[in-house]
């Protein structure tokens, strides 16, 4: 697809071009949080393009641009914002547009606008399915017995912890727990040693689906809205001790990090590219036919307080084993329903390679291979201070579709508890 230039000077690499104009929710000293759409270096105010009448052809009730959240307009239907997302295209390639005198009341810097969490979210769930990620933390925890036996039959995954998922941006106090280090008899209790970060992405389910009734693999497309770039903050000296039976607890509970903007299935539709082979060949409620992975660069940096960021992971979710109609159908294939805004995110995306380690866990090998960074520093696991940068695009035929950025800084614990 190729569209027209626009009247509106566009940085030529930004992330947020005229085909991308993702959702999110942001607020300006003079107004409450509400809907906005990002384009170039603005923020399109929605409520304000609506009252000037730029979608009255929609027929949109302009309540869900004034909300708090994006989940009214999510539940609209991906048609709606389809729709929205092509008017807007339509008045920004238009020279002669009435957009362009309104321009100063409707468009924002994002230099001047506050971003606000763009979604209620009722439940996360995290799923494991990069294969080279899944291999290589489980080379480190059972060397004998690497990938499980259930792992190239179905999505594993884990519950997450909707209420702690907090915006980039919001600083991560150090987390205390329990571990048992290695030579120790009993358990210890203190503030994690090691620390992480987990690259990944958040689909956002756009459709509620019924208790009772799964969603198919040809019904998964219907039910997805859009991606954020997601970082899900990990404690592995906890998770090991914590683990087993039942799954990671305590170790991720305390916060996970999105990205303000909500990147559109159908942005992303250009970038469509078929996943791995498959073997053995899953089950029939999960057999997957054409195009379902996203050709989507990731990257993560590390930012040490004082220092510049250096980038430790350069990773691509067109590897993902698993792909996200996938992880919809066995998600409710129990009859387990998805609601409107819930995140179904991928697991830490790892591919093959110096940098394609997703996380510290891998890239360190378990904390034994220091990362060097500039500066002269190194690090194995998080320190106080450091601040962890996730940033992702696709760029295909000239078009980019940028992410934008999740970031978060590491704060020391809260001593009242140590
Ligand atoms: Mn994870």
């Amino acid at each position: 697809m190729q569209f027209h230039s626009s009247w509106l000077p566009i940085p030529a690499h930004s992330d947020f071009s005229l085909h991308n104009l993702p959702f999110g929710i942001f607020s300006t000293k003079s107004g409450e949080p509400r809907v906005g759409v990002a384009i170039g270096e603005w923020i399109m105010d929605m409520t304000a393009a609506h009252e000037f009448g730029f979608f009255k052809t929609l027929e949109i009730d302009a309540a869900v641009f004034k909300k708090e959240t994006l989940n009214d307009l999510i539940a609209l239907g991906r048609m709606a914002a389809k729709a929205i997302r092509l008017t807007i295209q339509q008045w920004l390639t238009d020279e002669h547009s009435p957009l362009k005198e309104a321009a100063s009341r409707v468009l924002i810097r994002q230099t001047d606008a506050r971003m606000h969490m763009p979604l209620r979210i009722g439940n996360y769930t995290d799923f494991y399915s990069s294969e080279e990620h899944a291999m290589a933390v489980g080379k480190l925890y059972r060397p004998e017995n690497p990938l499980l036996p259930n792992w190239k039959h179905m999505p594993i995954a884990y519950h997450g912890r909707a209420s702690s998922v907090v915006l980039s941006g919001t600083a991560i106090h150090r987390p205390l727990g329990q571990t048992k280090p290695g030579a120790s008899e009993y358990p210890v209790f203190g503030p994690t040693a090691a620390l992480d970060f987990e690259l990944e992405l958040a689909f956002v389910v756009g459709k509620n689906s019924e208790l009772g009734k799964p969603v198919s693999m040809a019904a998964a497309e219907d039910h997805l809205f859009g991606v954020v770039l997601f970082n899900d903050w990990s404690a592995r000296d906890i998770q090991r001790w914590e683990y087993q039976p039942l799954g990671p607890f305590a170790s991720k509970n305390f916060a996970s990090s999105i990205a303000p903007w909500v990147i559109t299935m159908d942005a992303l539709e250009a970038f469509r590219v078929e996943g791995p082979v498959q073997a053995p060949v899953p089950m029939p409620y999960l057999q997957t036919t054409g195009p379902k992975n996203f050709d989507i660069h990731l990257s993560a940096a590390i930012q040490p307080k004082g220092f510049e960021e250096t980038v430790v992971t350069e990773t691509n979710a067109k590897y993902l084993y698993w792909n996200i109609h996938q992880q919809t159908a066995h998600h409710t294939i129990t009859g387990c329903n998805l609601n409107t805004g819930d995140l179904l995110a991928t697991g830490t995306i790892s591919i093959p390679g110096p940098k394609g380690a997703g996380c510290l866990l891998e890239a360190t090998k378990g904390g034994k291979q220091p990362l060097n960074l500039t500066g002269g520093l190194n690090r194995t696991f998080l320190e106080d201070g450091d601040e962890v940068i996730i940033r992702g695009f696709a760029e295909r035929d000239g078009i980019k579709v940028g992410f934008g950025e999740v970031r978060g800084e590491i704060l020391p614990s809260l001593p009242d508890f140590i």
